[in-house]
């Protein structure tokens, strides 16, 4: 029994290290999927200035065009101001010239607010190439980085995984499905140690009796309270003092 119960110990052992490393593996699609969305995310923000920047540009051209009209109106008032000889008139057309100066004013406001909204931009554009470079670099190594370290993994797995295979062989039949069926239930865990009557998983204390006789190790154990498969933790410092 002593030779099933060091089977079982190292299937354990195993099967810890087996789950420790699915889970890296497991957490790294996603760990892709956000430097995916930070690196999309920030490239949409730059579209997004680039496409206010383009429209913006669109909208200066039609101000000096509007101001260019304007000033041509103007340029004709002024022109017919001369040739009024009616004095109603005259005074018609003076109004209408303080009318399209303060059109032409209003006008090169609003384009000079534009332009320095399109100033601001055109820097932020420029910042924001220069870091999409860097972010791009970034995102390309990170991502090489996490593809290189799932592939590792899955080589570690497949080995673990054979090792398993090859432990599980020498495990008898039945026990090996009590074992993984305690598995399942418990967390992973089918295998715990008992130090001073203590089971190490659950933490709970195991009658004296069934304590005396795992120390004898002649027969499989179960703790009582959580049904793990147990052993006398000094077994295992044993088990390495033999392996060394
Ligand atoms: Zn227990």
């Amino acid at each position: 029994m002593q030779e099933q119960l060091k089977q079982l110990i190292e299937l354990q052992r195993l099967e810890s290290e087996y789950q420790i490393l699915e889970r890296e593996k497991n957490a790294i699609p996603k760990k892709l999927r956000e430097l995916e969305r930070d690196y999309e995310q920030f490239t949409g923000q730059l579209t997004v200035k680039k496409q206010i920047y383009e429209e913006g540009s669109k909208e200066k051209v039609v101000f000096e065009q509007e101001i260019r009209e304007l000033e041509n109106q103007l340029s004709r008032r002024k022109r017919r101001l001369l040739e009024i000889k009616n004095n109603r008139e005259y005074q018609a057309c003076l109004r209408e010239i303080d009318s399209i100066k303060r059109e032409i004013k209003e006008k090169e406001d609003q384009l000079l607010e534009l332009m320095t909204s399109l100033e601001a931009l055109e820097g932020e554009i420029a910042s924001g190439d220069k870091e999409l470079e860097d972010r791009k670099k970034l995102y390309e190594e990170k991502k090489k980085e996490l593809l290189g370290k799932s592939a590792d993994l899955e080589k570690k797995i497949k080995r673990f995984e054979s090792k398993r295979k090859k432990i599980s062989q020498k495990i008898d039949p039945n026990l090996l499905k009590k074992f993984n069926f305690i598995k399942d239930k418990r967390n992973g865990i089918a295998v715990a140690p008992v130090d001073n009557g203590v089971c190490q998983v659950c933490h709970m204390n195991i009658p004296p009796q069934t304590f005396i006789e795992l120390q004898k190790n002649e027969r499989m154990h179960n703790c009582p309270n959580c049904q793990r498969f147990i052993y006398w933790s000094r077994f295992e410092e044993r088990l390495e003092e033999v392996k060394k």
